[in-house]
């Protein structure tokens, strides 16, 4: 597998280093009182059959924290964007 980083280019996997679902988001602060909200995002993920967006550092390289999309079943790499630009769509 590769991955086209926004800032290097094409690299092979070895460069990078997985870091999860990025479609989580952490839940804003509720008290001391477990909530299901922070009890979801401790503990339970999806697992899509197909597209999935996944946070990778790109450690090797620029060290740029990355949001890739990728095909679980093909593991086929549909779309690499710099987890910066996400963020800023997000607050926007
Ligand atoms: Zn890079």
């Amino acid at each position: 597998m590769r991955i086209t980083c926004p800032h290097c280019g094409e690299r092979g996997l070895q460069e990078f280093l997985y870091h999860g679902d990025a479609t989580v988001m952490r839940p804003r602060d509720g008290g001391a009182e477990p909530t299901q909200e922070w009890t979801d995002y401790v503990y339970f993920r999806d697992n899509p059959n197909g597209a999935h967006r996944e946070l990778w550092y790109h450690n090797a390289g620029c060290h740029a924290w990355l949001v890739v999309t990728r095909d679980l079943r093909s593991h086929e790499i549909l779309g690499v964007e710099a987890a910066h630009d996400v963020a800023l769509r997000r607050s926007a």
